[in-house]
């Protein structure tokens, strides 16, 4: 999995929006704007690191962050600068990926922040934008042309970069250069842009009417009721002396045997994966990964789970909880058991407590109890959106 790490720009001063506290440190419906933009960010579950950027001074963020896992850097004079600041405070981590965000946009979806991500695989950066719905003219305190808005977009953040390319490319930049933003920088150096289609709920919080906009939008946010729903799933595989090593919830276990299987044949993870595409009646593995395609041979089953961890959080759910049983005679799973708890927690960024192994044999009874093979079953508990 990529090293990913998150820049969050939040050096502003606030000028357009007047009074006496910069945005992001303005009550939003009971949280600050820099907090709700943070646990926005963080809700995709594939950030491993954050840093903020702050104001010269700003003695508030150490105050709110200083107990965290957030690292906090000064900024510069302008945007590009600040921006510079963060990726140069990054060198000793060197993530693979880098998202740089806005404070002032906090209702950025966990959605949004996976398909920047996943289009890093094929591109250099990635950027969110939006087609324009008002007519555009020229303006310079008179009306001038029309412009043509089919031809225009409106940029969002996050901006989504590699890491060292997009660090290169800050520091070729002239000193003192301010550009209008980190995709601009990018194409500066000839990195490849891929546009992502943008949010309209992932607005700015530029003028007084947006925080008005913002405190409607919680509220309803608020009052959105949620279900429970519970998926199961079943799977076997059958054991095999071509290799002397096992998957099973994601743990390589070393027991002379392994399973055979189109992938790695981790039965503990195909069942977990059904049973979460079951509580969003998602279809099955075999519908998303088909054992035909010689895409999935040997394949990691990190992937299907991941997969299926992502569908809930694109249909606006949570995952609550995870229960999978082992059924079989061999191999011993309670030497195990912690550390494939600890994987599926990893995989599907959940605290340990909401995650069960457990194991059971069949008595001698059966294909499991002659040996032939191995089953396991899980359950998945998951909130969503009514
Ligand atoms: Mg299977």
């Amino acid at each position: 999995m990529p090293k990913i790490a998150q820049i969050i720009v939040a050096a502003g001063k606030g000028a357009r929006m007047g009074g006496e506290i910069p945005k992001q440190y303005r009550n939003l419906g009971g949280m600050l704007v820099l907090e709700r933009t943070l646990s926005a960010m963080l809700s995709s579950g594939k950030i491993d690191q954050t840093l903020i950027v702050i104001a010269d001074g700003d003695l508030r963020a150490a105050e709110i962050f200083g107990q965290r896992d957030v690292r906090l850097v000064t900024g510069g004079a302008s945007r590009t600068e600040s921006v510079k600041a963060g990726l140069d405070a990054l060198r000793p981590v060197a993530p693979d990926y880098v998202l740089i965000h806005d404070a002032a946009r906090p209702f950025v979806s966990a959605n949004l922040v996976n398909s920047l991500i996943a289009a890093l695989e094929t591109t250099d950066a990635a950027v969110p934008m939006l087609p324009l719905a008002d007519a555009v003219k020229a303006f310079d305190g008179s009306i001038g042309d029309d412009l043509d808005r089919g031809g225009l977009r409106a940029v969002q953040t996050p901006q989504a970069f590699h890491y060292d390319q997009i660090l290169a490319a800050f520091d070729a930049l002239e000193p003192g250069a301010a550009l209008a933003d980190d995709i601009a920088v990018a194409k500066s150096a000839g990195m490849s842009v891929a546009a992502i289609e943008g949010e309209s709920s992932n607005y700015k919080l530029t003028y007084e009417a947006d925080f008005e906009r913002a405190q409607i939008d919680i509220k309803r946010t608020n009052m959105k009721t949620y279900y429970s729903a519970t998926g199961t799933g079943y799977d076997v595989h059958r054991y095999d002396d071509s290799g002397n090593v096992l998957w099973l919830c994601g743990v390589p276990i070393e027991c002379g045997y392994t399973l055979l299987g189109h992938s790695d044949a981790d039965a503990g993870l195909h069942a977990l994966t059904d049973a979460l595409l079951g509580a969003i009646c998602f279809g099955d593995i075999g519908d998303h990964f088909p054992p035909s395609d010689p895409k999935w041979k040997g394949a990691s089953s990190d992937k299907f789970l991941e997969f299926a961890r992502d569908a809930v959080l694109e249909r606006g759910g949570t995952i609550t909880h995870v229960d999978v049983t082992l059924i079989c005679e061999k191999p011993k799973i309670k030497p195990h058991r912690e550390q494939m708890r600890e994987r599926i927690a990893e995989l599907l960024n959940l605290p340990l407590i909401r995650v069960s192994v457990k194991a059971t044999t069949t008595e001698k009874l059966g294909f499991t109890g002659r040996g032939e093979g191995l089953a396991a079953q899980a359950a998945a508990t998951v909130k969503l959106p009514e």
